[in-house]
């Protein structure tokens, strides 16, 4: 048999502490979401009944079908994947959080759309930090004018920044892009976005070290769920 989804959930708050602790972060200061695409809804309650509360999806049907079917849980949803225009309406009514903002015309969109009987839009700019030639992600230096702009949107918080490096085996390398993200999002801080605190940073194969550079949330699928088919 294989780990089932609690054991596993176990496993991963275990060492989020055990890093926490390593790397002198306050405790309880990373946050677990549990990334479910792919993978069914009885999976998700699953978890849920194990203490999980945030999921993260990619795609936009597959994640309102889920939700539908799990309505009577109390889970905090966030969208995690690429957003094309025409999702914008229901991703503004039906996430928590937005994770994947990376230019200005999905930002106003999202602003005009969120409904007025909910509270403001939590968003992270997606950052691309890695050298290689990524189509997601606006650039480190873009991002102070796509974030001044951002500011004046009043349905959406600008919460944090988020980035999805390419993949490195190698431990320095990891922590160096993580570090410019960190850095990124001190100097929006130093700048007055004060709500911008949040650096959603790592995934099953590279947490510790986001977790080392600051990661307050982490996006973890695999560890959790298994491998995606
Ligand atoms: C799939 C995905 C994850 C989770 O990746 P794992 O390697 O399975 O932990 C995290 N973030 C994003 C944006 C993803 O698309």
């Amino acid at each position: 048999m294989p780990p089932s989804i609690p054991e596993n959930l176990e496993k991963v708050r275990l060492r989020i502490t055990q890093f926490e602790q390593k790397y002198g972060r306050p405790e309880g200061d990373v946050s677990l979401i549990a990334v479910s695409k792919t993978h069914g809804p009885e999976m998700v309650r699953e978890a849920w009944n194990a203490g999980q509360k945030a999921f993260g999806e990619n795609y936009l049907q597959e994640a309102l079908a889920k939700q539908e079917a799990l309505a009577d849980l109390d889970i905090n949803w966030h969208f995690i994947g690429p957003i094309q225009s025409n999702k914008t309406r229901a991703i503004a009514e039906h996430f928590h959080w937005v994770h994947s903002v990376d230019r200005l015309k999905i930002a106003r969109r999202l602003d005009e759309q969120r409904p007025a009987s909910l509270p403001a839009l939590n968003i992270l700019l997606q950052v691309n930090i890695s050298a290689e030639e990524s189509k997601s992600g606006v650039s480190i230096d873009e991002l102070d004018v796509l974030a001044e702009a951002i500011a004046l949107l009043p349905r959406l918080v600008l919460a944090g920044l988020m980035a999805i490096p390419a993949p490195m085996d190698d431990v320095a390398e990891q922590r160096q892009a993580f570090r410019r993200l960190r850095e990124a999002r001190d100097t929006l801080l130093a700048k007055g976005h004060d709500q911008c605190r949040h650096l959603s940073m790592g995934m099953s194969h590279d947490y510790e070290s986001a977790i080392a550079e600051g990661a307050t949330m982490i996006r973890i699928g695999t560890h959790i769920f298994g491998l995606r088919e």
